[in-house]
């Protein structure tokens, strides 16, 4: 355990943490699912909306500029955390799905003719699998896949036979929700690159977990990074699509609506500039203050050492699981971040979940939408811990705590 760490402290700024499950303390490890959000992400939100509420842009009242400041500035706040070189790369979504659905969309159909090729990765989220599904229906394109190795980290040896001539799009992610393998985002960027093939990187479960060098869209080089308010520690509704400033400007938008247009006639339209050109409609507008709120919440943690005991807790939770007898891990790959995902022979990952809620610990059991990994290891679903900083050791505790408790009632 980190001792340069104050995990309680940290874990006192989430009201939702301080109750009680059935009698239990709440051992929160759905993290990969949605994190808790902070005082001062809950405050954000509602301080819009006892206070500046209005919509944006249009507006030439006070509060309609404060809505519009406090939004523009969420997109400011963003572009740091990503260090993007501009706000403008910066296009706000309603998640990583949406962003994901947006360059399948605009980006990509257009440029894709019978027998072209959409790569992706064995262990990718439905979000990373199925708008490409609906982009090869529809021109006759292609799915190919990195195959996983046994550990749940991927087989790069077949990386050079499978990013061709016909290779339209690398479409990966930079963490496995289901077995928390961190890919090597950078060497991937770079050999898809040297063929000239563009890249988009679901960074969903990466943003929360990884230092920032690693999320650094200038460093990484990607073409795409997409990711979601939710899963670091904002409010659900709202998401990141980056995307590099010659791709966004050279796209068709994918919505029509209000404030995405320049000049509206009765029979056609002028588009605005990105990244207007692609937020169609009143926008999620309390939420991207909160995911600013977050974002700028989550820059000033130590990271290092909010990340060292996140990391702490995975490892000891892993040794513990380890020593357990009728225990699986699914997913053993030399780097992993936050996720335990692992299965009992004596239980149905379901059955389990409900007990362990007994226990006031709350996991995720299920395929995760991930039903190719599921499909990989041979298990139809998985029980799933998923770590955050303000995890703490009772949290362990109280997880191997409901195991022994399934264990005794499904055995005895
Ligand atoms: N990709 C990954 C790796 C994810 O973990 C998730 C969420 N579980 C998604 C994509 C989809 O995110 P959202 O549902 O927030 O759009």
């Amino acid at each position: 355990m980190s001792e340069r760490f104050d995990a309680a402290a940290l874990r006192a700024q989430f009201p939702v943490l301080a109750q009680s499950v059935r009698g239990k303390p709440l051992a929160y490890l759905d993290n990969g699912a949605t994190t808790q959000k902070p005082q001062v992400v809950i405050d954000a939100v509602t301080h819009f909306y006892a206070h500046d509420n209005a919509n944006i842009h249009r507006a030439v009242h006070t509060l309609g500029e404060r809505a519009t400041a406090g939004y523009e500035g969420a997109r400011v706040t963003v572009q740091r955390f990503l260090n993007a070189r501009s706000e403008r790369e910066i296009v706000f979504t309603r998640g990583t799905t949406e962003g994901i659905n947006l360059v399948a969309n605009s980006f990509l159909r257009p440029r894709l003719q019978p027998g072209d090729e959409i790569l992706v990765t064995g262990m990718e989220h439905h979000a990373n699998l199925v708008p490409w599904h609906l982009a090869c229906a529809a021109t006759g394109a292609q799915m190919r896949h990195v195959p996983l190795k046994d550990d749940g980290s991927l087989d790069l040896d077949t990386l050079p036979g499978l990013l061709t001539e016909r290779t339209r799009l690398f479409a990966f992610t930079a963490v496995s929700n289901a077995l928390g393998t961190v890919n090597p985002v950078a060497q991937l960027v770079a050999l898809a690159h040297a063929r000239g093939i563009p890249v988009l990187v679901d960074a969903a479960q990466a943003v929360a977990h990884l230092p920032a060098h690693e999320l650094d869209v200038q460093a990484l080089d990607c073409d795409f990074l997409v990711f979601s308010g939710h899963k670091i520690y904002g409010p659900t509704g709202i998401g990141v699509l980056y995307g590099k400033r010659s791709h966004l400007d050279a796209m068709p938008p994918w919505q029509g609506g209000g404030d995405m247009i320049r000049e509206v006639f009765l029979d056609r339209s002028t588009f605005a500039e990105a990244p207007s050109r692609f937020e169609a409609g009143t926008p999620p507008i309390a939420e991207a203050i909160g995911l600013g709120a977050a974002l700028t919440w989550f820059m000033a943690l130590d990271r290092t050492a909010a990340l060292a005991h996140e990391d702490a807790l995975l490892a000891r939770a892993t040794e513990a699981l380890r020593a357990l007898p009728g225990v699986r891990i699914i997913g053993t790959a030399p780097r992993k971040v936050s996720v335990l995902s692992f299965v009992l022979d004596y239980a149905h990952p379901h059955d389990a979940g409900t007990f362990f809620d007994f226990e006031g610990v709350a996991v995720r059991a299920g395929h995760h939408c991930a039903q190719p990994v599921m499909a990989r290891f041979g298990v139809p679903a998985t029980l799933r811990a998923t770590f955050a900083p303000y995890n703490t050791d009772a949290d362990v505790e109280a997880l191997l705590r409901a195991i022994a408790r399934v264990h005794k009632t499904f055995t005895d």
